[in-house]
């Protein structure tokens, strides 16, 4: 067999955007014009959120979100190790401690009664991540927040256009933050978003996106120095979005709902092949929630295979899958350890770590793509059943 390199996850841009950013080099703003607050508008708007902040990246996003909650020296913030490393790293950007609260087995999403037994008086915010586009059962998280008076910030760079009992992801936690990475649901090449409900949390992102600086005659302190003047009121960063992304945003969101349909339907097909496969578990999803399936990921039933994750994971990149892993588990790495973190902390994630493969899953896979990813990982798995 031979075929294309066939990669896990990957944009799709077309014409339409192409004219739509062209348009942006046209005119008279390429950084900060109309085009940011355009997208931040339909993009709150499609979330169901009152404001949508966008920035540089999502990490920038997540990094701008722990600045906004007041998290800080001595503060110590819960996440999930089965995440990609910026949902820890925003927490040590801003001097506090990550905390690393075990998996569901079954959903692999964090689990909150693990959040519980992690919380401590110094628990100042709780940073759930919605793991492969599964929402994280966030009603429960909600309510050990409020108990606890926590803030939650949901890193749903998974979950775009997701929901949760028939809410969508962005309009449920105290802040949401997305990527806009070109794996991720929609692109803007970098980018990412923070949306919310509350007004003063709207401003300190928007004050912390660019140098804590503002013009807003709401804020000032002195309001009558004259129209040139601004002042900085926080320690911010350059974390600005440009309208040269903005636009192609714009036209992006256009296309989301489509995307899903078609991720949906991809993996309904994985599904209905996978299943059957001796060897392999397939993805659970918890009843009151609807994915928006950012990945796919399979797990290999280790005990009934005569090969581990390492063999099968080359076989197939062998036949040209682009076949990753996702993830590490964040206390792993080296600058986590340094820090004191141990092997141990977390066993659901470290023993889920060992089994999973993720699959390539983005909505441009044609079906002939769909049809020979099965098939080759069919292959594979029968050849090393016990
Ligand atoms: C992609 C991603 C982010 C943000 O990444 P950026 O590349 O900075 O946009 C954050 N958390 C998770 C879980 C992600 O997958």
């Amino acid at each position: 067999m031979t075929k294309n390199f066939i990669p896990y996850g990957q944009q799709w841009i077309d014409e339409d955007d192409i004219r739509e950013v062209v348009e942006v080099l046209r005119s008279n703003y390429l950084t900060t014009g109309p085009k940011i607050e355009e997208f931040e508008k339909k993009f709150a708007t499609y979330v169901g959120a009152k404001y949508a902040v966008a920035l540089a990246n999502g990490t920038a996003a997540l990094h701008a979100a722990c600045f906004a909650a007041g998290i800080g020296e001595g503060d110590e913030v819960i996440t999930t190790p089965m995440t990609f490393a910026a949902s820890a790293n925003c927490i040590l950007y801003q001097g506090a401690t990550p905390v690393f609260a075990d998996i569901d087995p079954n959903t692999y999403n964090i689990d909150p009664a693990d959040i519980r037994r992690k919380i401590t008086q110094k628990t100042k915010a709780i940073i759930p991540v919605d793991f492969t586009g599964q929402p994280v059962l966030i009603d429960e998280i909600m309510a050990i927040a409020n108990e606890h008076n926590l803030i939650v910030i949901q890193d749903a760079a998974h979950s775009l256009g997701a929901d949760y009992k028939g809410r969508k992801i962005g309009s449920i936690a105290h802040m949401t933050e997305f990527s806009l990475h070109p794996v991720k649901h929609i692109t803007t090449g970098e980018g990412g978003v923070i949306t919310t409900d509350d007004k003063s949390l709207y401003n300190k992102l928007k004050l912390f996106r660019t140098h804590g600086i503002t013009r807003d005659s709401e804020l000032l302190h002195n309001k009558e120095e004259g129209p040139w003047y601004y002042e900085q009121l926080e320690l911010g960063y350059n974390y600005r979005i440009t309208d040269i992304q903005c636009a192609l945003g714009i036209s992006q969101l256009r296309k989301l709902d489509d995307f899903i349909l078609r991720r949906r339907a991809i993996i309904k097909r994985y599904n209905e092949a996978l299943n059957r496969l001796e060897g392999v578990v397939i993805p659970y999803q918890e009843q009151n929630t609807n994915s928006s399936w950012h990945l796919y990921i399979i797990k290999l039933e280790l005990e009934k295979l005569k090969a581990n994750r390492r063999a099968i994971f080359d076989a197939l990149r062998a036949q040209n899958i682009g076949v990753n892993v996702h993830y590490i588990p964040v206390y792993y790495f080296p600058y986590y350890q340094q820090m004191g973190y141990t092997k141990g902390l977390c066993p659901t994630a470290e023993k889920l770590y060992e089994s999973i493969i993720t699959i390539p899953l983005f909505p441009k896979m044609s079906d002939t793509d769909i049809e020979y990813v099965i098939n080759v990982v069919s292959k594979v798995i029968n050849y090393y059943l016990k």
